[in-house]
């Protein structure tokens, strides 16, 4: 057995190791998964903050609208088309969106159920370098070392905080700190919140709660803004928003949570009541009634591993081909790469290459594109190393992507592509 071929049939190189176990995590881990690829996911582990958690930026939110599919309601869907038409207009009054630790919970079972190894680790280390297209390593906070023929690099971004002390008090699932209008921002449908920021962010989150029915107070420390003119004067024109330059928040107030009185477990937690604001000028302090902040500070690519390596912009976003593939940085690994237009088997997805959209359900859909790819970056190797012709095989990305269309792809004759060649090598 040639080398590569022992390395991908074996276990002692992986053939794909997934970094982050946000949307793009998991849904890589399922599609290579059931690829047969026996992938390794290395998820993070705790810092609710940052989002560096198991699970990414979700775990930090509360209902879930806007993921579709990802719904409950009390009524048996099976029996859909025989509810008569209050039935059917019932059940979609009650509709309710998954939270954040529901949904990544359930993806994790998902790609779990289908063959993904876990670790709940933080990676520490990824060397690029030493083997441009061949073997990767990637060594995590524990000292453990992973070899691995492919890589699909899914380790988000991190919401800026304002680094306030409370902040961490009232951060996440209903304490009334957010950092994504678009998750949370239906939780505050007639209430009144502040948005904090200066730049495009925060102007998109404003008029988006302002535009739920919710009053908006707009926080930005200076008078000059960041944001494009077009989104300032929307929000400027926007009856719900007020406007407050030169302020800061510097504190958060609370009070008991309304459950406080009747359950245990919410007897000492707290809910927000409001911000102390100080105007950066003058240093006056001020209290504005709050049941939310959304703080829209900016993002931060967690790319940190990948410096010297990988291309990024100046914000640190890698960057990628159409094919997820990542490019190298200039001068990446000592000009090793001179030349190279991407990293043979290093695929990137998800917000950590990703400014614009940062939703959910498009770092899932980079997460599936990201392992179809190295699906058949896999394959062509495995090929390669069994003296296959992948065009007789047929192992174009519309084939491979094929495999993936039915749940039943066995029945259907569509095979894991690895499995494919295989096949095709035993004739
Ligand atoms: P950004 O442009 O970097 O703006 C961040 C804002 O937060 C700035 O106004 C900054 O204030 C303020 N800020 C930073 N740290 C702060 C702190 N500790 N306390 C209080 N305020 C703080 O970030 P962004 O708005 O997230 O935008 C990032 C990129 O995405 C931009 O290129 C933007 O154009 C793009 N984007 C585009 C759209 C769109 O076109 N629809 C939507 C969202 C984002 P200072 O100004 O004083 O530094």
């Amino acid at each position: 057995m040639s080398d590569i071929k022992s390395e991908i049939l074996g276990d002692a190189v992986r053939n794909v190791i997934i970094i982050g176990s946000g949307p793009t995590g998991y849904t890589a881990a399922l599609y290579t998964a059931r690829a047969n690829l026996k992938p390794l996911l290395i998820a993070g582990s705790a810092d609710k903050k940052t989002a560096r958690i198991k699970g990414g930026q979700l775990m930090a939110t509360s209902d879930i609208e806007n993921f579709p599919g990802a719904i409950e309601t009390g009524v048996d869907l099976d029996n859909w088309a025989y509810l008569d038409e209050a039935g059917q207009a019932a059940a979609i009054q009650d509709v309710k969106g998954l939270s954040g630790p529901h949904l990544m919970t359930k993806m994790e079972l998902q790609a779990r159920h289908f063959g993904t190894e876990m670790l709940e680790e933080f990676v520490t280390e990824v060397d690029i370098c030493a083997d441009p297209g061949g073997v990767y390593t990637v060594r995590t906070e524990s000292g453990r070392e992973f070899k691995t023929l492919s890589l699909i690099v899914a380790s988000g971004a991190a919401a800026k905080t304002m680094g306030i002390e409370a902040e961490d008090k009232f951060f996440g699932q209903g304490g009334g700190v957010s950092t994504c209008a678009t998750c949370d921002g239906h939780s505050y449908r007639g209430k009144t919140v502040a948005v904090v920021g200066g730049g495009d962010s925060a102007m998109e989150e404003a008029s988006y709660l302002a535009n739920l029915g919710i009053k908006v107070h707009l926080i930005h420390r200076r008078d000059e803004w960041r944001a494009s003119k077009i989104m300032v004067e929307r929000v400027k024109k926007n009856p719900s928003i007020e406007i407050h330059t030169f302020r800061a928040i510097v504190d958060l107030k609370g009070k008991p949570h309304p459950l406080a009185a009747t359950s245990a477990f919410f007897k000492d937690k707290e809910v927000l009541a409001g911000a102390i604001l100080e105007n950066t000028q003058t240093k006056e302090r001020e209290e504005l009634a709050l049941d939310g902040v959304f703080v829209a500070i900016g993002h931060t690519p967690n790319s940190g591993l990948f410096k010297d390596q990988l291309k990024m912009d100046e914000a640190g976003y890698l960057e990628r081909d159409g094919h997820m593939r990542a490019i190298p940085s200039v001068n990446a690994c000592n000009r090793k790469m001179h030349g190279m237009e991407h990293v043979p088997g290093v695929f990137v997805a998800g917000d950590v290459s990703d400014h614009t959209y940062r939703q959910a359900i498009t770092a899932a859909g980079m997460g599936c594109m990201a392992a179809i790819e190295a699906e058949r970056y896999i394959a062509e190797k495995l090929a390669d190393a069994m003296g296959i012709d992948g065009n007789a095989l047929d192992m174009s990305m519309e084939s491979v992507a094929q495999s993936h269309w039915s749940s039943e792809r066995d029945q259907m004759g569509e095979k894991p592509m690895i499995e494919r060649v295989v096949e095709a090598a035993s004739v």
